[in-house]
Parts: structure tokens; sequence; C-alpha cells
């Protein structure tokens, strides 16, 4: 997988400017019906974000994130739907990492 963060123009481009969106985490998973975790919350931003300590960033935010309501928010959900979506868990997990692996236990046995 080339990025897993980027997301392809059918499922959304930035409402401001018409870039590529990002993924910038999953900041929240639940674990679905078949017991795969699926995302719950998660954050996306438009590709042209300056870095944080650039001096246009500030005026970058102005720009992007006036109405992040109107904006972002519809566009977030659709980019949420996309990513619980089976063929996406691939994605989910470079993303996050696998989280079952996280919580099971080690069942190995040595010798
Ligand atoms: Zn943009």
């Amino acid at each position: 997988m080339e990025n897993p963060g980027s997301i392809p123009d059918a499922v959304g481009k930035c409402p401001i400017c018409g870039a590529p969106i990002v993924i910038e985490g999953i900041d929240a998973c639940e674990l679905g019906d078949e017991g795969h975790w699926l995302p719950a919350e998660v954050s996306i931003t438009c590709s042209t974000e300056p870095d944080v300590d650039a001096a246009d960033w500030r005026e970058w935010l102005d720009g992007h994130f006036s109405m992040p309501y109107v904006d972002w928010l519809p566009l977030t959900n659709r980019v949420l739907s996309w990513l619980r979506m089976p063929a996406q868990r691939e994605r989910v997990e470079a993303i996050s990492g696998p989280f079952e692996e996280s919580v099971s236990l080690n069942g190995d046995v040595a010798g």
C-alpha cells in the first residue's frame, strides 16, 4: 500500500481548495459484529496543510477551518463510512496497528 493515509478522490477532496485529503489518525475504534475493530472516529485534513510551526499555518487554518462543521464534518463522516468497509481493513491496521494483538494473550507454549 503506497500511503495508507491517502484518501481516493472518489471518497472526497478538500472542500476548500480541491486538493487530496489525508487521514491524520484514527482516534477511536469499536469492536464490530464480526469481531474486527472498526474505526469510530477519524481525523482528516487537507494535503496542503503546512507544518504547524510554519509561518503560514495560522493563515492556512483560517482559510481551511473557519467553518469545520459545515466544510469538514460531512466529509469526515463519509471517510469514516468508507474506512469501515471490509475492503479497508488492511488500511486501518496500517494506520493504527493491529488492535487484536495488543489485547490478546500470548498463547505460545515453549518447547
Ligand atoms: Zn485544501
